[in-house]
């Protein structure tokens, strides 16, 4: 259930690993059933608030038995409650078969997917997105979630087969960006026709790219930040489709950055840009 007002949520102790509402939320470590339930797993205190705070949809709270009491968890239990959420209390072994860790938080959430139709993208002057080829590493992925939201860039479109972006080790990443920064997702077919309409600028970064990544001149109109694929890099329907090329200029022995580091030397640059235009005027 998502948007209006919700009943509110009610609380269940669970003991056993067997019970059926916990094996439901362990399922949710596959994407098969992410995707099914339309949901995914946030652990930690942190990560639940700035959930709730950007009005994310709370399925269930998971808590820790022991942390009953704690006036922080109990203040977010009662959040939880009263955003229609379920409050589950468990033993630390049924916490740790959750978010498969040994030393687990005091809490988890289920929280409600969320993502934003490519059509929906309406992109003002200043206004930066990144759009990812076929990205495959989750780690990868939700740091460049991450450092989106740091660099004050509106959002991340995820083109055909990627990683999820709704998987417990992306979540983790993201370090709660995951709730900042809106995530479309599409194919390589929508994504062509789309970009057509796109009333700025079109950058993709590449090793061969014709241009050095500071003389482009960002400031000013949309930019679309196109990134390749790990392994193969930009394909050529993308990179025919750019209106400039990016490298960024390296030294040493390495081949290429690693996808994230380039995604954030080259956000960082355009918001240098940004930031040097707004304080000339
Ligand atoms: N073997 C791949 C190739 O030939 O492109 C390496 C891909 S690299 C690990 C992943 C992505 O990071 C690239 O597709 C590009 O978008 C970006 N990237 C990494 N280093 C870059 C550089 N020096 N200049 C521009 N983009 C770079």
């Amino acid at each position: 259930m998502s948007g209006g007002t919700r009943a509110p949520g009610r609380v269940k102790e669970v003991t056993s690993l067997t019970n059926p509402i916990v094996k439901d939320i362990r399922a949710l470590a596959l994407k098969k059933f992410r995707d099914q339930h339309n949901a995914f797993i946030a652990e930690g205190q942190k990560l639940v608030i700035d959930a709730l705070d950007l009005g994310w949809t709370i399925r269930t709270l998971v808590v820790a038995k022991t942390a009953r009491g704690n006036e922080g968890v109990e203040k977010l239990a009662a959040r939880a409650l009263a955003a229609g959420g379920d409050v589950l209390v468990v033993g630390e072994k049924v916490l740790g078969a959750i978010t498969r860790r040994d030393n687990p938080q005091m809490v988890a959430g289920v929280f409600e997917q969320r993502t934003t139709p490519l059509e929906k993208i309406a992109p003002g002057a200043g206004d930066v997105w990144v759009a990812l080829d076929r990205i495959r590493d989750p780690g990868n992925l939700g740091t460049i979630m991450r450092t989106i939201d740091a660099a004050g860039a509106k959002g991340v479109i995820l083109i055909g087969d990627t990683t999820d972006p709704f998987s417990t080790e992306t979540v983790r990443a993201t370090m709660g960006s995951v709730f900042a920064v809106p995530v479309t997702r599409t194919n390589l077919d929508r994504f062509l026709a789309w970009r057509a309409s796109w009333p700025g600028l079109v950058v993709g970064t590449h090793l061969k790219g014709a241009v050095d990544y500071r003389k482009i001149g960002y400031a000013g109109k949309p930019v679309l930040l196109l990134m390749g694929n790990e392994q193969q890099g930009l394909p050529d329907e993308l990179a025919d489709r750019c209106d400039a090329l990016a490298r960024i200029p390296q030294a040493g022995r390495a081949d290429s950055l690693n996808l994230a580091v380039a995604t954030g030397v080259m956000l960082f640059e355009i918001r240098r840009e940004a930031l040097t235009l707004e304080e000339r005027r």
